[in-house]
Parts: structure tokens; C-alpha cells; sequence
């Protein structure tokens, strides 16, 4: 039997918390990639990690370049060919919430630009298969939990509108031209970091998010957490979310990649990467205070505006298509934070 070829992936935002992650889990899985990332929001230190993490005998290339400027299109297309590219994993865009709720302009055209000159790009190298780096913020609050793909869809901000329209982009592209194979990962709550503590997730400012906000106030960066309510009609009043380590997430995209490159049938799916289970705000810290053994300091404030009180995933479809599902726990999730913050507490620094 012929020896198949190799895979060859370009991964956009590839220096990012997520991308990062992915890419490392790329390289494991025998795949050459080239990343492309216009550092914005990320660091190329990023990437001298990946490489350590990957060893010696791996294909990473990277291209520095703005996607959302069409002038780079041409670019783009250029650096697939040449690289060979048979498919993408499409992360890079803008994600801070409340930032996308005062320029929501900003966000509409960073993101569906990006997305557009990619998508465009591939079709010009012949790469008609991606997948999307989409979220469960989609969802909004329309659903009782554990939501499935059949969901209603109804973001509550910019940025998840953002994701939403993307998605829908992408449903009439796969239904247009029968080549390309889409998948739309929807993701619950990333948290947690590469084991080997050199890749995480490095937020410029103060943190929007809960896990790296405990984090810094667990080494003392920060004074005490904020919780954001505990009065929602939750077990213990707090917001329940269904938290994903990103090396489970990471391999949840290499699952999908893996099942569009072998599938038949072509278009576009939507697929649920998450635990499957909810926690609550306080059994997080609760967790984070065992895995750290520091002290965690916490007080209840008012809710945040837009918040919904519980939000978990049906895991079902990511285990029937792909055979993945979650392996890591809570603990692990603290665990892995811990030490990347721990080691890193200044992020993305050089050793
Ligand atoms: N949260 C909190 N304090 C913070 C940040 C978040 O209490 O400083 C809560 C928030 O209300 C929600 C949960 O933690 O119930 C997860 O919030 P995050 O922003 O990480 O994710 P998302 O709201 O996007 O699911």
C-alpha cells in the first residue's frame, strides 16, 4: 500500500492560547502546519514553545500576517500553495466580550474579513476543508442545558454575532460547492494549560474570564475574585458553565480535522466541543484553591449584565462522529492552569 501523505494544515491565530494548543496537538498527530498569526493579540514566543513542546523532527512554519486586510489575500494564497496546504483550522480573530459590545464595528469586520480572505484563499489553493473555531455563546440563552447542535441560536453580543454569522457564511459556502468540508466547533469554556507549563492562555489587562482571573489572584497579582452573583437559580446560587481543558479542546479539533479529511459526504456540520457537565463559580475556586494551595479570596458582587445562569453542552455528537470526548477533570484543569501561571506569571516572556 502507498504510504499516505502527510496532512498539511494551515492553523490561523496558531500563537494564541487556543491555536497553540492545537497546533502542538497537530504536530502529534504526524501533521506538518503553517501558522498564521499577526501577533495582535499574541506572542512569538508562543511559537519557539510549540516548537519546544513538538521536538525536533516537526514541519511548523509561520507566516506574520493581518488576514483581515485584503491585501493579504493574495499572500495567503501564495504561502498555501506553496506549502501545500490541504486544509485549515481557523482560529485567529477578536474574543473579548465586552470589547466587542463598544466596537462592535471593529469586531463585524476583523472577524468576518479574516474568515472571508481565508475561506476565499483556500478555495484558490484547491483546500476545501476547514474547521471553525466557532463558540456555545451562539446559543445565547434560548436553551435549557445540556443544549445540542439543534439548538436555538441567538447570541447576546457582538462577538458572538460575529461567530453566528460566520457559521451561517459557512453553511451556504459548503452548500454552494460541494467540495468543501466545514466543521463548526462550538466551543464551552477553554481553560487550563499545556502540562508542560510553556503554553497558555497570556491575557493582556485586566482578565474578563474566570480562570485566569482566580489565577492571578491566586499568585497574588490580583487583590480577590469577584463572583458575579449568587443568587441565580443554580445549586448553589452561583453561574454553572461547562469548563474544557484546551488540550482536550486542542484534540477535540484534530478529531474533527481528521474525520472531514476521511468522511465521504461533504458540507457543513456543527459539533459541541465540551465536558458534557456543568460547575459552579464557587466549586471552581474550591478546585483551584486544593490544586494551588493558596488562598483565594472572594467576594459576591452584583451579576454581570448578560450573564445567563447555567449553560452546559450535549457532548453526544463530537463522541458519535469523531469518538472524542473529554479526559481531563476539573482538578486537572486547575492543576495545569496553576503551574503555567505559576511558572509564567508575567506571561509570554523570553527564558
Ligand atoms: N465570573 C465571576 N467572576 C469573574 C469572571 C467570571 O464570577 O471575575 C463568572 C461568570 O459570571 C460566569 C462564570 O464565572 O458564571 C464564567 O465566566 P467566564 O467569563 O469565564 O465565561 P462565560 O461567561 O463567557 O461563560
Amino acid at each position: 500500500m502507498a504510504e499516505q501523505a502527510t496532512d498539511r494544515i494551515i492553523v490561523t491565530g496558531g500563537a494564541g492560547y487556543i491555536g497553540a494548543h492545537v497546533a502542538v496537538e497537530l504536530l502529534a498527530s504526524g501533521r506538518s502546519i503553517l501558522i498564521v498569526d499577526n501577533f495582535a493579540n499574541s506572542s512569538p514566543i508562543a511559537i519557539d514553545r510549540i516548537r519546544e513542546i513538538a521536538g525536533d523532527d516537526v514541519d511548523v512554519r509561520v507566516l506574520a500576517l493581518d488576514l483581515a486586510d485584503d491585501a493579504n489575500r493574495e499572500k495567503l494564497i501564495e504561502a498555501a500553495i506553496d506549502f501545500g496546504a490541504n486544509g485549515a483550522v481557523h482560529l485567529a480573530g477578536l474574543k473579548a466580550v465586552g470589547e466587542s459590545v463598544a466596537a462592535p464595528l471593529r469586531y463585524y469586520e476583523t472577524n468576518i474579513r479574516t474568515t472571508f480572505n481565508l475561506v476565499r484563499a483556500l478555495e484558490a489553493a484547491g483546500a476545501r476543508t476547514l474547521v471553525f473555531s466557532s463558540s456555545a455563546t451562539v446559543y445565547g440563552d434560548a436553551n435549557q442545558s445540556p443544549v445540542n447542535e439543534a439548538g436555538r441560536l441567538s447570541p447576546t453580543n457582538p462577538y458572538g454575532r460575529t461567530k453566528f454569522f460566520i457559521e451561517e457564511m459557512l453553511r451556504d459556502v459548503a452548500s454552494a460547492d460541494a467540495h468543501w468540508r466545514i466543521c463548526n466547533l462550538r466551543y464551552f469554556n477553554p481553560v487550563g494549560a499545556h502540562p508542560s507549563g510553556r503554553i497558555g492562555e497570556d491575557p493582556k489587562g485586566p482578565p474578563n474570564n474566570l480562570f485566569p482571573y482566580i489565577a492571578q489572584v491566586a499568585v497574588g497579582r490580583r487583590e480577590k475574585l469577584s463572583i458575579f452573583g449568587d443568587d441565580y437559580p443554580t445549586p448553589d446560587g452561583t453561574g454553572v458553565r461547562d469548563y474544557i481543558h484546551v488540550v482536550d479542546l486542542a484534540r477535540g479539533h484534530v478529531a474533527a480535522l481528521q474525520y472531514l479529511l476521511t468522511r465521504e459526504e461533504k458540507g457543513a456540520l456543527d459539533v459541541n466541543l465540551g465536558a458534557g457537565r456543568g460547575h459552579s463559580v464557587l466549586e471552581a475556586v474550591a478546585a483551584f484553591r486544593r490544586a494551588s494551595n493558596r488562598d483565594i479570596p472572594t467576594q459576591i458582587v452584583a451579576r454581570r449584565p448578560g450573564d445567563i445562569a447555567e449553560i452546559y453542552a450535549d457532548a453526544g455528537r463530537a463522541a458519535d462522529l469523531f469518538g472524542w470526548k473529554t479526559e481531563k477533570s476539573l482538578h486537572d484543569m486547575c492543576t495545569d492552569h496553576w503551574r503555567w501561571q505559576r511558572e509564567n506569571p508575567s506571561g509570554y516572556v523570553e527564558d
